[in-house]
């Protein structure tokens, strides 16, 4: 089968390699359609400190269940499946409180092991969640970017009256658009970011008013509006200080940044209005409930789709997505 692999970091190869066996618990799963991520560019240039090479990328992938290992049920070959990335022991702390996105054994799927860039992968059966007709094969594989905006969305537990601001229109915060505007019906959803294409696509998600900070500082241009619900998902670490400053008496913020640089913060600055931080990693168990918002039209994917390539053309898709974020936002692959 053909995969995409990271031999090394820097080195992407279309490579011929040997079909997977599904083991016990697992299902081996029949590709269909990728999509391309952030952290999928991460692992490519040896960013991502936990990925181990060579690696198959790939975490946001649907296709259909070709095989079964012992142990699963074999009335499931042939079900239409989006495969969750989080792999988890299921018996520590974290997975014990429903959390197995925070596992201590911890596996990302196109990460710590082989992913879904590839004719076939496998995963732990309970990771295929069964789609509904309702979800068509080439917007199937953007359930997984909807969950990282479901993670958050539950810890903030946003109400219409919120005044929510997110920072940065990338896939994370136009996702998050949505979910805000569509799911839980928030009346005003202010979104900033550098790039007026980009302000343009958070508008078409759904986004209330844009503000570009390129050359104005946000500051200057909210004219006193306070969020009181804020999600950073431009990720930079000068963010949360410029949050906490902006915010809202009891407000809430949100952090989906990864990066190893600190932020400067004084407690004061968090205490004196009483806000609430809360960050958010991969999804704790949220397949189903994206699926159920798809399935309901709460949510529309395919505004975020912006190209399709076929799998052979993973090196010009990859470049795309990572060089141009002004004509590119969601990029899939297409295995057949
Ligand atoms: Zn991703
Ligand atoms: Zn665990």
């Amino acid at each position: 089968m053909k995969s995409v692999v990271i031999e090394q970091p820097g080195e992407l190869v279309l490579a011929d390699r040997p079909l997977p066996a599904p083991a016990a618990g697992e299902v081996r799963v029949k590709v269909q359609f990728a999509s391309i991520c952030g952290s999928d560019v991460h692992i490519w240039h040896g960013h991502n400190p936990f990925a181990k090479y060579p690696r198959v990328i790939g975490h946001e992938f649907f296709g259909l269940i070709d095989a079964v290992g012992e142990g699963v049920d074999a009335s499931r070959v042939g079900e239409r499946v989006a495969v969750d990335p989080v792999v988890s022991c299921g018996h520590c702390y974290p997975c014990s409180i429903g959390r197995p996105n925070v596992c201590k054994e911890l596996q990302v799927i196109g990460v710590h092991r082989d992913g879904g860039f590839s004719e076939f992968a496998v995963a732990p059966a309970k990771n295929a969640f069964r789609l509904p007709a309702s979800i068509p094969d080439k917007l199937a594989s953007m359930v997984e970017p909807f969950t990282i905006a479901a993670n958050i969305t539950a810890f903030l537990k946003p109400q219409p009256n919120d005044i929510a601001l997110i920072y940065g229109a990338g896939p994370m915060g136009l996702t998050a658009i949505q979910v805000l505007k569509g799911v839980y019906g928030v009346e005003q959803v202010l979104v900033v970011d550098r790039l007026p294409e980009r302000l343009a696509l958070a508008q078409e998600n759904g986004a209330d008013r844009v503000f570009n900070n390129s050359d104005i500082p946000l500051a200057a241009q909210l004219e006193g509006v306070q969020p009181t619900l804020i999600i950073d998902a431009a990720c930079h670490p000068s963010i949360l200080a410029e949050s906490a400053a902006l915010a809202s008496p009891a407000a809430r913020i949100g952090l989906l940044g990864f990066s190893g640089e600190p932020c400067s913060i004084t407690q004061q600055a968090l205490t004196s209005k009483e806000l609430s931080l809360f960050t958010s990693r991969l999804n704790s168990n949220r397949f189903p409930q994206v699926i159920e918002w798809m399935e309901k039209g709460l949510i529309q994917p395919e505004k975020l789709v912006t190209h399709y390539f076929p799998l052979a053309e993973i090196e010009r898709a990859m470049t795309l997505f990572e060089k141009d974020p002004r004509t590119c936002c969601k990029v899939i692959l297409h295995m057949g």
